[in-house]
C-alpha cells in the first residue's frame, strides 16, 4: 500500500463493541467446517438450526396472505397485528396500550437499537445487567451512550440486587434494562424483585426497557411476571417477538410495546414513530403471522414440560453438570440457555475464551465464553438448550473430557 492508499477507517466506538456469539470463535468454526469437520454448534439460540419449525398455523397465516405481502405496511406495522398485540398486552394487565404504541420491527434486535436511538444523548448512561445479552451493550454504545453494569451475581442466583442497582444511578442515567427470563442465565425474576426494580426506575425517572423475548419459555412451574403491569403509569417498553416462543427467528419479527402515561411518553412515542418511518417497515411476510401467534394455540408449554424436547435437554444438562466434578450449574428456570461455571482443579488458571477455542479444536463443540456477556469473571460458558437431549449428553461428555485433561495439567 502506498502512503496515499490508506485503509478505510471505521467508526471509532466500534472498538468498544463485542458480539462474540458470532465472533472470532464462530469464524474459526466456519473455517473448520469448510475443511470438512463436523461440529456441534451451541453458540446461537437458533431453533430452526436444531430441527424446530414455526408452528403450522403461523406458516399458514403467511401463505394465506402471501398476495398481500408485496407493499410496504404502515411504518409501525400492520394495523391488525398491532391491534392483536395491544389487546393481548392489555389482557396481561399492561395499562395505556393502544395500537399507536405498538411498534413492529425486524426482530427485537432492530427495536433495541431504535428505542435507544430515540432516547440517548452523547454520554447518557443505561443500566445494563451483567451478564447481559450483548446487543444491549452494543446498541447503547453505538447510540453514543454508556452501559453501566449492575451485577446479577451467581452467588445471588443471578438475581439483581435493587440496592446495588440504585447505587449506580447518576445524573446521566436514562434507562434500566431488564432481561426476564434471562439470557444467558435462565433466571426468572419474582414479582417482589420486579416491584423493587420498578420503584428504582420511578424514583429516578428512568425508562424501563424490558426484554421479555423468552416470556413463555419456562421450566418447572417458574412463574413469569410481566413488568409493564407493575410499572403502571411509569414509562416502560416491553420487547418480544416470534423468534423464540414461536421458533421463527428467520422471519425477523419482533415488537415493542410502549406503556405508561401518554402525557409523559408522547414525545418519545413520536420519536419512535419517526425512526420507524425512516426504516420504512418491518418484513411484511412475517407480520402476517403475528395475529395467529398472539391469538392461536400455545405451542411452547408442551416443549418445556416433562417429556417435552426443551425440558428433556435441560434435564440432561442439569444432570450432566451435577455428575461432573468440574462443573457447577444454577439451574435455568426459563429461556433457551444454560450458563455453567468451571470449578475444582480444572478451574485453576482457567480462561473461558481459551477453553472455548480448545474445545472447538479438540472436541468439535462450539460454546460461548461467559465473558462475552460482559461479566468480570472468566469461569462460565453458555450453551443453548436447543439440541436433542442425546446430543447434549454427548456434548457434556466431551466438555467433561476436555476439563479432565485440564485438571490433570
Ligand atoms: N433479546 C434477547 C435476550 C435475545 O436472546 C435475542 C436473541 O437471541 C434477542 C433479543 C434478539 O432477537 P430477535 O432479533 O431475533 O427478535
Amino acid at each position: 500500500m502506498s502512503s496515499t492508499e490508506k485503509t478505510l477507517a471505521v467508526r471509532e466506538r466500534l472498538s468498544e463493541v463485542r458480539y462474540e456469539i458470532r465472533g472470532e470463535l464462530n469464524r474459526r468454526a466456519h473455517a473448520l467446517e469448510a475443511a470438512g469437520r463436523e461440529l456441534i454448534k451451541l453458540n446461537i439460540g437458533n431453533p430452526g438450526a436444531f430441527g424446530f419449525r414455526a408452528p403450522e398455523h403461523l406458516q399458514q397465516a403467511i401463505i394465506r396472505d402471501i398476495d398481500s405481502t408485496d407493499p410496504y405496511t404502515h411504518q409501525l406495522g400492520l394495523p391488525a397485528a398491532r391491534e392483536a398485540l395491544a389487546s393481548a398486552y392489555r389482557k396481561r394487565g399492561a395499562p395505556h396500550v393502544d395500537t399507536d404504541r405498538v411498534f413492529v420491527g425486524n426482530g427485537v434486535s432492530e427495536l433495541i437499537d431504535m428505542t435507544l436511538r430515540a432516547l440517548l444523548n452523547p454520554g447518557d448512561e443505561v443500566l445494563v445487567p451483567s451478564p447481559d445479552y450483548p446487543l444491549w451493550s452494543a446498541a447503547t454504545i453505538l447510540n453514543d451512550g454508556r452501559p453501566v453494569y449492575y451485577r446479577c451475581a451467581p452467588e445471588n442466583g443471578f438475581m439483581p440486587d435493587p440496592v446495588e442497582v440504585e447505587a449506580l444511578v447518576s445524573a446521566r442515567t436514562r434507562a434500566i434494562v431488564l432481561i426476564n427470563p434471562n439470557n444467558p442465565t435462565g433466571a426468572v425474576y419474582p414479582r417482589e424483585l420486579l416491584e423493587r426494580l420498578v420503584a428504582v426506575a420511578r424514583r429516578h425517572n428512568l425508562l424501563l426497557l424490558v426484554d421479555e423475548i423468552y416470556d413463555q419459555v419456562l421450566y418447572d412451574g417458574a412463574a413469569f411476571e410481566p413488568t409493564a403491569p407493575i410499572a403502571g403509569d411509569h414509562p416502560c417498553i416491553t420487547f418480544s417477538g416470534l423468534s423464540k416462543v414461536h421458533r421463527a427467528c428467520g422471519w425477523r419479527v419482533g415488537w415493542a410495546i410502549l406503556t405508561g402515561s401518554h402525557e409523559r411518553t408522547a414525545d418519545y412515542r413520536n420519536a419512535l414513530d419517526l425512526l420507524s418511518g425512516l426504516r420504512l417497515c418491518a418484513n411484511v411476510g412475517g407480520q402476517y403471522a403475528i395475529e395467529a401467534a398472539v391469538n392461536g394455540p400455545d405451542t411452547i408449554s408442551a416443549l418445556c414440560a416433562p417429556g417435552g424436547r426443551l425440558y428433556e435437554t435441560r434435564r440432561a444438562v442439569v444432570e450432566a453438570c451435577a455428575a461432573s466434578e468440574h462443573l457447577h450449574l444454577i439451574e435455568p428456570k426459563g429461556a433457551l440457555y444454560a450458563f455453567p461455571s468451571v470449578v475444582g482443579a480444572a478451574a485453576r488458571g482457567f480462561d473461558d475464551h481459551q477453553f472455548a477455542l480448545e474445545l472447538l479444536e479438540t472436541e468439535d463443540v462450539l460454546i460461548v465464553p461467559g465473558s462475552s456477556f460482559n461479566v468480570p469473571y472468566r469461569d462460565h460458558f453458555r450453551v443453548t438448550l436447543l439440541p436433542e437431549a442425546g446430543l447434549m449428553r454427548e456434548v457434556f461428555a466431551r466438555i467433561d473430557r476436555a476439563l479432565s485433561r485440564r485438571a490433570e495439567m
